[in-house]
């Protein structure tokens, strides 16, 4: 007999906001995961080192995970070597071998998911929980994401309770035109994201002058792992 499913949502959180929160609570709410832990990455792979420290993300994702009953998962952040979700998922699976694993990611993610480390290990270990992200249409990708999807794709949730790995679903969440890179863009100009953070989030941010005057030169990779 499986436990519920494990939902896991990895990033650079730099800052978390409600583009991260909103797609992996409406996954909860139809999956039925027993728990949504967020992974915050030390050293993401393939893209610029985050304007704040580990330790400053860290914070404000504890902070958003109070907010919204979330759990915080802080392995990442205690290796002092790139974030490979593999990994990541190789010591979950031991660690809960008879629970059913979610990795969420938006579909921005699933495109770069065939540059990712040992990406072919991942779906023997987890399924993947893809959130509608504007701007981003899995009809684009290629022919190797196609052969994935086609021997992959499930579209009932159940599948996901039932079998420990394997499955890509995707989530009908309504969809966020939002990123970190945006709300980086507004704090830097003095503007206000409002609700786009959580309000702890935001909160913590006004406290500490965090983004204030810092532009996003070098903010043009977007991150796969
Ligand atoms: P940046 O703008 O700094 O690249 P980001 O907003 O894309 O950051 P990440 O921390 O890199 O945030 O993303 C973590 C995960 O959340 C990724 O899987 C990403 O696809 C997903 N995600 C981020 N924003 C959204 C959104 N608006 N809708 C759906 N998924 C999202």
């Amino acid at each position: 007999m499986l436990r519920a499913p494990l939902g896991l949502l990895g990033g650079t959180f730099d800052p978390i906001h409600m583009g991260h929160i909103q797609p992996a609570l409406a996954a909860r709410d139809a999956i039925g995961l027993r728990e949504l832990r967020l992974l915050p990455n030390r050293l993401p792979p393939h893209r610029a080192l985050p304007h704040c420290s580990a330790q400053q993300r860290l914070t404000m994702v504890r902070l958003a995970a109070a907010e919204f009953g979330l759990t915080v998962d802080e392995r990442e952040l205690h290796r002092h070597k790139p974030s490979w979700t593999v990994d990541t998922l190789e010591e979950l699976r031991r660690e809960l071998p008879d629970t059913p694993l979610c990795f969420l990611m938006g579909m921005d993610s699933l495109l770069s998911l065939p540059t990712w480390h040992r990406w072919q290990r991942l779906l023997e270990l987890a399924h993947l929980v893809v959130s509608v992200r504007p701007g981003w249409d899995h009809k684009v990708a290629g022919e190797t994401l196609q052969i994935l999807l086609a021997e992959h794709e499930t579209h009932t949730p159940e599948a996901l309770r039932n079998t420990l790995a394997g499955h890509i679903w995707f989530s009908a969440n309504a969809p966020l035109a939002l990123s970190a890179t945006d709300i980086r863009a507004l704090l830097a100009t003095g503007n206000d994201p409002g609700e786009l953070l959580p309000q702890s989030v935001a909160e913590y941010i006004r406290q500490h002058g965090l983004y204030v005057g810092k532009r996003d030169a070098h903010d043009i990779i977007r991150a796969p792992r």
